[in-house]
């Protein structure tokens, strides 16, 4: 039998996902095909990364046109492509240098690099619940414990503050003078969709000025307007000295990048750091056609769709509570989210999951009202019939 006959779900995969039964073909726009001809309305968009929707025809032509051209140069020369991303990111950001990668945990990593280099300290600071990737760097600064269980040792000098918490975010620096970085998600993503407190935030930046820290906003998730501002840092006021960017960037071609703001610059040299697919050229085009994409009419659909979601949930019986940004919505349920994710795929509509029960939707930034509806008439008749 060829490989090609055998079930997908035979496929020999080494088993790090728990994996629905499901075998995706095609994509469009907002919608999503199985290998049965059956179609999904998508809300995972791909755990907040196909944010134009699928087959979005400008990073489509943008990626086209490039793969025609040159699919690699390296990193020892410059490209077109990764020249005109880390611009176009620098006006967005009010000024930067970037470094590209090729995912958010690399581009974490990069942060905390730089960060221990720059400053020549080497203790980071991170918060209980976040979420910063899987490699081993990332994971010792994700804080929750079923994650390191059997990775150990982690990387040292990491320590954990609860969100949302002032003065054990003080504590946590204590003792003073030896902080290279505070690492926070304004809305933490994987955590359970858990919005940081704008007092939080500031006084977050306060400590880590007064005490030379750096700050790194991770807007692996919330950043490329997934939460309505082109940042989601923007809503809190926040000018971070850092930015690590992924999901969203590429529109599914795989691309992240480490933004140091202008304050910060200096900390790496020639050697210091590095990838040899980073900024590849087929992906930094197509996120230049994604970050041209965000513009001022697609960030106020995305406040005006995600009020609507969010209003729409809050109605809905079965459901305690609604948080997030933009079309980064968390909503809490009066029973377990598994089996609720699992009917309303059922029902052709695909949602997410995040932290302790909580139905967690990131649909991509170009839905419409239409759209809004008949994903929450999904989810209204599952929690009817549960
Ligand atoms: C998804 C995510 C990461 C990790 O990104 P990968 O591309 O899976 O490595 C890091 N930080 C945040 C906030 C994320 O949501």
């Amino acid at each position: 039998m060829s490989a090609e006959l055998l079930p997908t779900m035979d496929a020999p995969l080494l088993p790090t996902y728990a994996r629905a039964n499901v075998t995706f073909v095609r994509g469009d726009g907002c919608r999503i095909w199985d290998d049965t001809g059956r179609s999904y309305l998508d809300f995972v968009a791909g755990v907040a990364v196909v944010s134009l929707g699928h087959r979005h025809p400008s990073p489509l032509a943008a990626a086209q046109e490039q793969l025609d051209r040159l699919w690699h140069a390296s990193n020892l020369y410059y490209t077109e492509p990764m020249a005109k991303l880390a611009g176009l990111l620098s006006t967005r950001v009010g000024g930067a240098q970037a470094f590209f990668c090729n995912s958010g945990a690399e581009a974490v990593e990069s942060a905390l690099k730089y960060a221990r280099k720059a400053t020549g300290r080497t203790r980071i600071i991170a918060l209980e619940d976040s979420f910063h990737g899987r490699t081993l760097g990332a994971l010792s600064a994700t804080g929750q414990p079923a994650k390191w269980e059997g990775f150990g040792p982690l990387v040292p000098g990491v320590s954990f503050a609860p969100a949302n918490d002032i003065e054990a975010l003080e504590a946590a620096m204590a003792p003073s003078g030896d902080v290279a970085l505070i690492l926070l998600e304004p809305v933490l993503g994987e955590g359970g969709v858990i919005p940081l407190e704008l007092e939080f935030i500031a006084a977050a930046a306060e400590i880590a000025a007064e005490s030379g820290a750096l700050l790194c906003a991770d807007e692996i998730q919330t950043g490329i307007g997934r939460t309505g501002t082109f940042l989601a840092s923007e809503q809190f006021g926040l000018k971070p000295d850092l930015i690590t960017l992924a999901k969203g960037l590429g529109n599914g071609l795989p691309i992240g990048a480490l933004l140091v703001t202008e304050k910060a610059l200096g900390g790496f040299s020639p050697g210091d750091h590095g990838s040899t697919f980073g900024g590849n050229p087929v992906c930094c085009a197509a996120a230049c056609a994604v970050v041209e994409a965000i513009d001022e009419d697609m960030l106020s659909n995305v406040r005006d769709r995600g009020a609507e979601l969010a209003a729409g949930l809050a109605s809905m019986p079965g459901v305690t509570g609604v948080r997030g940004k933009g079309l980064l919505l968390g909503a809490t349920l009066d029973r377990p989210v598994g089996p609720v994710v699992d009917s309303c795929r059922d029902r052709g509509l695909l949602v997410l999951s995040a932290g302790q029960g909580v139905l967690r939707l990131t649909p991509p930034l170009v839905l419409g009202p239409a759209e809004v509806e008949e994903a929450l008439g999904i989810i209204r008749a599952v929690l009817a019939t549960g």
